[in-house]
């Protein structure tokens, strides 16, 4: 299919054949043409499939005729991150340089004052987290009922993150008259609630992920006992192809961890998260994707809607605890048909995740095997996997005692002298003697400055398959 067959206008037609896009991704297909004839959609797709510019594009048009009020935005996205709003927002940027569209961002981290002025000149399109605009809304800033388009992005998100009451609220502000969009990379059952509760006859509309596990990225899992995972993430990186990678924790804490650990082995890397001021995480990104650094360390939420579309290589430190996000951390390479791979570092503790994951994509994840680092056997998984479920069966538990730790602590070899508290603590311990050798590129001159991981071009990524 041609944009032209869309109906799109031919303005718009004219930035998209300037943006050098040659078809439309599978979700632009089937929603453009709806959201143009003024329908409530529900999108299933992730990031990566074009999904921003499937709404962006249709309201440039929709909004171009008609006038702002002051206070009055005639459109409203909510997003669940503030880089995830500032990304919708660069699309209405790109996408509308012809159209003239006055539109404002209103994201915690940045400057209210400015914020509210442009309020009060009358937007056409607000872009905003539900926490700001609940915030502006309470203080009297801004009137909600003359949006006309409500999109809300990443719902799933959105309810992993809590603000599924925040968006309830803002939709009862709101007129009854408007046309709504929901988009969701997964769809629980509180989000087809919402759906239903919000959206009138809505049509629903589905892509496959964009990278899913199947296509091309290679994946790994490497077993091995907790305090060795230090061990593995560092034979890892040292590997001369692994130049540029995001790398994955589950919880802040370790992002930081992963983060020092890296730079004090002498490595370009930066951690990356929402604790972190926004200039901050400006500045971090904006490292990351000049290559200025080699690694961004980074949790879930925290590289949710970064706009990062293709690195190389993926490193999930932890498993991801929500198969889900185990899609969309590996969805960060293999884009747009180039090669990738996504490693996993896990241990018997974390098997029942590895299960979950692999049940999700529907394919089992190779394993790999490092020398020299303790691993656990097969069967020590397997049985870990059993006891889990005996426990869950039992007592509805989710965690692995204390038990099954401790008879695994006992069965594992003589513990490695370089696990990471001890590296850790040595503090600028880079070039020791007995550490492994680093690569030169990937050296810090002075490791007490963070830098940022680095990395390559963008690569405009869309969808790879769909199903209506
Ligand atoms: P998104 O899924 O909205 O995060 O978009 C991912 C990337 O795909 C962005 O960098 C877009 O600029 C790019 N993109 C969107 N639509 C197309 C298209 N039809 N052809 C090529 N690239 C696209």
């Amino acid at each position: 299919m041609k944009f032209k067959e869309l109906g799109l206008s031919e303005t718009l037609l004219r930035t998209i054949e300037e943006m050098g896009y040659v078809s439309p991704s599978p979700i632009q297909e089937k929603a453009i043409p709806v959201i143009l004839m003024g329908r409530d959609v529900v999108g299933l797709a992730q990031t990566g499939t074009g999904k921003t510019a499937s709404f962006t594009l249709p309201m440039i048009d929709i909004l171009s005729s008609g006038k702002a009020k002051s206070r009055m935005p005639r459109s409203l996205i909510l997003a669940p991150t503030r880089e995830l709003a500032a990304q919708v927002s660069d699309n209405f940027d790109k996408y509308g340089k012809y159209d003239k569209l006055s539109k404002a961002l209103l994201v915690g981290g940045e400057s209210m004052n400015d914020q509210i002025k442009l309020l009060e000149k009358g937007v056409d399109v607000l872009i905003a987290t539900p926490g700001r605009l609940l915030d502006l809304f309470e203080r009297g800033m801004i009137l909600l009922n003359g949006v006309k388009i409500l999109v809300i992005d990443e719902a799933d998100r959105m309810l992993d993150m809590g603000f599924i009451p925040d968006i309830e609220k803002i939709i009862s502000l709101l007129s009854m008259n408007r046309q709504t969009l929901l988009f969701s990379a997964t769809m629980p059952n509180e989000i087809k609630r919402l759906a239903e509760k919000f959206l009138h006859n809505p049509k629903y509309v589905s892509v496959d992920a964009p990278a899913s596990a199947s296509r091309n990225i290679e994946q790994f899992v490497i077993w091995t006992y907790g305090d060795c995972k230090f061990e593995v993430l560092e034979a890892l990186v040292e590997d001369d192809d692994f130049d540029s990678a995001f790398v994955f924790c589950n919880r802040k804490k370790d992002v930081d961890k992963v983060a020092n650990y890296l730079i004090n082995k002498g490595y370009k890397a930066i951690g990356w998260h929402g604790d972190m001021t926004q200039a901050l995480r400006n500045e971090s990104l904006r490292k990351f994707k000049d290559g200025e650094v080699s690694f961004l360390v980074c949790s879930d939420v925290a590289a949710r809607g970064i706009d990062i579309q293709n690195v190389p290589h993926v490193l999930n430190f932890d498993v991801p605890i929500n198969p889900d996000d185990y899609v969309h951390r590996i969805g960060r390479t293999g884009r747009a048909g180039a090669k990738g791979d996504a490693w996993m570092i896990a241990t018997v503790e974390e098997a029942k995740f590895v299960k979950a994951i692999e049940k999700n994509i529907g394919s089992k994840i190779s394993v790999a095997i490092i020398e020299d680092i303790d691993a656990p056997s097969e069967e020590e998984i397997e049985e870990e996997i059993k006891f889990d479920k005996k426990i869950n069966s039992k007592s509805g538990a989710t965690k692995g005692n204390n038990k099954t730790k401790r008879k695994f602590d006992k069965k594992r070899s003589q513990k490695k002298s370089s696990n990471y508290e001890k590296d850790y603590d040595k503090n600028n311990s880079n070039n020791k003697s007995g550490s492994r050798k680093q690569k030169g590129h990937k050296k810090q001159d002075d490791v007490s400055e963070k830098e940022v991981v680095g990395f390559g071009e963008d690569m405009p990524a869309f969808m790879v398959s769909s199903i209506d």
